[in-house]
C-alpha cells in the first residue's frame, strides 16, 4: 500500500515540473517568435516606424530607479540571452569613459561575481575592443587558437567558441531617422550548448537581442547617472556655507540647504515641496521672495540674524529664474554671511578717524609751540624753556614720522609686496638699551628695567626693523599702562633656534582673554579705550618679526598686565627664488 502512494506522489510531482517546463518553453518559444518576427522585419529594406511597440526583451515599462534594479534587469537579460541562443555563458560589458575599458558588469550569466569582477579588457584590445569599434558582430570558433582573443581570460573563463555583439544605442528624429548611433559596450556569450558553434541565425538574433538590451541598459545608466549627479548637486548643496532656498512660481519650496533652513528656522522635515509662505517665519525674507516671484526684479538686502546668541549680518539675495519664454518659473536666494565684512568695514571706517585723529595731534601741538616761539619776539621765554618747546616739537615730529611709516608699510603689506630687509649684524640688547632712553623722555611715571640674562647673541638681521619691533611694543606698555608702573624688557639667547627671545612686560590695563586671537589683526583695537591709536601697530611688528622668521605671542591678564614675546632667529631664512 505505501509503495504504490509514493509512487502516486513521485508521479504527481514530475507531472507538475512537467507542466512546469512546459510553460517555460512555452514562454521561450513565444519569446523566440517574437524575436523571430523583429528579426524578419529588420530584414525587411524599409526602416521600422518609431512607434513601433518594443521588443519582448524590453522589461516593464516602469523606468529603473536604483542599482538594484539594474542588476535584477541585467540577470534577468543575460539568463534570457544564454538561454536563447543557447550559451554555456552570457555577460555584458560596458565602457568606462573614465578608464576606456570595457568592464564586465555583474551578474553574468553562467559566471561567477568574482569572474566578472575581474573581467575588463581596454577598449581597443581584443575581440570585445574589435567589436565595440568596428560596430561589428564576430565570432570565433576556437579561442584557443584565435590569435585575437586574450588567452589571460580564455582560461580564467574556459572559453571554447564565442560570439560578440557590440551594444549600441540608436537616436532616432521625430520622423524615426536614425541621427546618431553611440557604442556602449558589447554583448558576449559563451560556449554555445551540445558543443555546437554559433551559426549565422544566431548571429542575427544576437544583434536584435543586443538592440534591445543596449537600450534598457542605455537607459538605466542615464537614470543613475543623472541621479548620481543630483545626490552629488545636493551634497555640495548641503556643504556650502551660504545658504540657498528655490521657490517655484506655485510657492512650493524646491531646493532647501541646511545653512537656510537653519538660518529661517524652518523645521527639517517636510520642508521642500511646502508653501515658502508658510514655512518661512520671517517676514523680511519672506517679502523679498514674494516681490522677486511677483516682479522678477533682483533684490539685494542686509540683514541681521539671531545665530544662537549671537547676531549675524546676512546678505539676502533674491533672483528670479525664467523659462524658455522668459516666464518667471521660481525664483532663487542666497544669504551669506557677511558679519566678519561688516565688521573689517566698521574697522577700516574707525581706522581712518583714528589715522585723522594721530595726524593732527602732533600737528596741533607743532603749530601751537611754533606759532608761540614765533610770537615771543620780546624774548619773554628763556632759553632752557625754549629748547623744552624745541625738543615737544621734535617728539612730535618722531611721532608724525613713525605714523608715516606705518602706513607706508601697511600700503606695502596690502600691495603682496614683500619687506625688504637690509641685514647686518645686530646686538638686540643695544637697540633695546636705546630705545627704553628715548621712551623714558615720554614718561616719567613709568621705570624701566633692561634685564638681560646670559650671553645675548648676535644675530643677523635688520636693524632699522629690530628698532621698530621693539619701539611698537615699549611704547605700547607705556601706553597701556595709563597709572605707571615697570616696563621690564628681557632679552636672553632662544634655547629652541640659538637666536634670541625677548619680553617686554608691563603692568598696565591687560587684554581680555577672547579679544587676544584678534589682537595681531590690522586696524584691531580693543574697545572702550580712551586712548589714542590706529590698530596698525601689532599688525605690523607681527609681519616684521615673521620677515625674520621669528614668532610673536602674548600672555596677558586684564587688570594685571600683559607680556610681549618674540624670538629672531640667527639670521633669517633664505629666500627662495
Ligand atoms: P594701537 O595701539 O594703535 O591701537 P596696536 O596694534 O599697537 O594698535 O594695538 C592693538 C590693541 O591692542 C590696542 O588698541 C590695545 O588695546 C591693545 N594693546 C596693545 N598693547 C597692549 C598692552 N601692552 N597692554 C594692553 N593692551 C595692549
Amino acid at each position: 500500500m505505501r509503495a504504490t502512494t509514493d509512487w502516486r506522489e513521485k508521479y504527481k510531482a514530475l507531472e507538475a515540473e512537467y507542466e512546469k517546463l512546459l510553460a517555460e518553453n512555452k514562454t521561450l518559444k513565444e519569446e523566440l517568435e517574437s524575436l523571430r518576427e523583429q528579426l524578419q522585419k529588420t530584414k525587411k529594406p524599409e526602416r521600422p516606424a518609431a512607434s513601433e511597440a518594443p521588443s519582448t526583451l524590453e522589461e516593464a515599462p516602469a523606468p529603473i530607479t536604483t542599482t538594484e534594479e539594474l542588476r535584477e534587469t541585467l540577470k534577468r537579460l543575460v539568463t534570457k540571452i544564454a538561454m536563447i541562443l543557447q550559451a554555456e555563458k552570457c555577460v555584458i560589458k560596458l565602457y568606462d569613459k573614465e578608464t576606456g575599458e570595457l568592464v564586465a558588469q555583474p551578474p553574468a550569466f553562467g559566471m561567477t561575481d568574482e569572474e566578472v569582477r575581474m573581467y575588463r579588457t581596454r577598449a581597443t584590445q581584443g575581440i570585445s575592443g574589435e567589436a565595440f569599434m568596428s560596430g561589428q558582430p564576430i565570432v570565433v570558433n576556437d579561442a584557443l587558437s584565435d590569435p585575437r582573443t586574450t588567452k589571460e581570460f580564455v582560461g580564467l573563463l574556459g572559453i571554447r567558441n564565442s560570439l560578440t555583439v557590440p551594444l549600441i544605442v540608436e537616436r532616432r528624429d521625430e520622423d524615426g531617422r536614425v541621427i546618431d548611433r553611440i557604442s556602449v559596450g558589447v554583448l558576449k556569450v559563451f560556449n554555445k550548448r551540445y558543443g555546437g558553434k554559433f551559426t549565422d541565425e544566431d548571429v542575427r538574433l544576437a544583434i536584435v537581442l543586443a538592440r534591445s538590451a543596449a537600450s534598457v541598459i542605455a537607459q538605466a545608466k542615464l537614470y543613475l547617472e543623472a541621479l548620481e549627479e543630483k545626490r552629488q548637486l545636493e551634497a555640495t548643496l548641503e556643504s556650502m556655507l551660504v545658504g540657498v532656498l528655490a521657490v517655484n512660481n506655485r510657492g512650493r519650496i524646491t531646493v532647501l540647504n541646511h545653512v537656510a533652513r537653519q538660518l529661517l528656522e524652518i523645521p527639517p522635515d517636510n520642508s521642500v515641496g511646502a508653501d515658502y509662505k508658510e514655512v518661512i517665519k520671517d517676514d523680511r525674507v519672506r517679502e523679498l521672495i514674494t516681490k522677486t516671484l511677483e516682479s522678477g526684479e533682483e533684490l539685494v538686502e542686509e540683514l541681521a540674524f539671531n545665530v544662537g546668541e549671537n547676531e549675524r549680518y546676512f546678505q539676502v539675495q533674491t533672483a528670479p529664474i525664467t523659462g524658455d519664454n522668459n516666464e518667471i518659473i521660481g525664483e532663487v536666494t542666497i544669504l551669506s554671511d557677511i558679519t566678519e565684512l561688516k565688521r573689517l568695514d566698521q574697522m577700516k571706517t574707525d581706522f581712518v578717524s583714528h589715522v585723522s585723529h594721530e595726524l593732527r595731534t602732533p600737528l596741533t601741538s607743532i603749530k601751537g609751540f611754533v606759532a608761540t616761539l614765533l610770537a615771543d619776539t620780546e624774548g619773554y621765554y628763556d632759553l632752557e624753556t625754549r629748547r623744552e618747546f624745541l625738543q615737544i616739537i621734535d617728539q612730535e615730529c618722531d611721532r608724525l614720522t613713525r605714523l608715516i611709516n606705518d602706513l607706508l608699510n601697511l600700503s606695502r603689506i596690502e600691495s603682496g609686496r614683500a619687506l625688504e630687509l637690509i641685514l647686518k649684524p645686530v646686538n638686540v640688547v643695544d637697540v633695546a638699551r636705546k630705545i627704553i632712553e628715548i621712551q623714558k623722555n615720554y614718561t616719567s611715571k613709568h621705570q624701566f628695567v633692561l634685564d638681560v640674562q646670559g650671553e645675548v647673541p648676535t644675530i643677523i638681521a635688520d636693524e632699522d626693523k629690530v628698532d621698530q619691533i621693539l619701539t611698537n611694543l615699549i611704547s605700547n606698555a607705556v601706553k597701556y599702562s595709563p597709572n605707571g608702573g615697570e616696563v621690564r624688557v628681557t632679552i636672553k639667547e632662544d634655547p629652541e633656534t640659538g637666536g634670541v627671545l625677548t619680553a617686554v612686560k608691563d603692568q598696565g590695563l591687560g587684554i581680555p582673554k577672547d579679544v587676544l586671537p584678534r589682537l595681531f589683526q590690522r586696524f584691531y583695537r580693543v574697545e572702550g579705550r580712551k586712548i589714542s591709536g590706529t590698530g596698525l601697530g601689532l599688525y605690523l611688528t607681527k609681519h616684521l618679526v615673521e620677515a625674520h622668521g621669528g614668532k610673536i605671542w602674548v600672555e596677558s591678564e586684564e587688570g594685571k598686565g600683559s607680556t610681549f614675546y618674540f624670538t629672531l632667529p640667527p639670521a633669517p631664512p633664505q629666500k627662495e627664488e
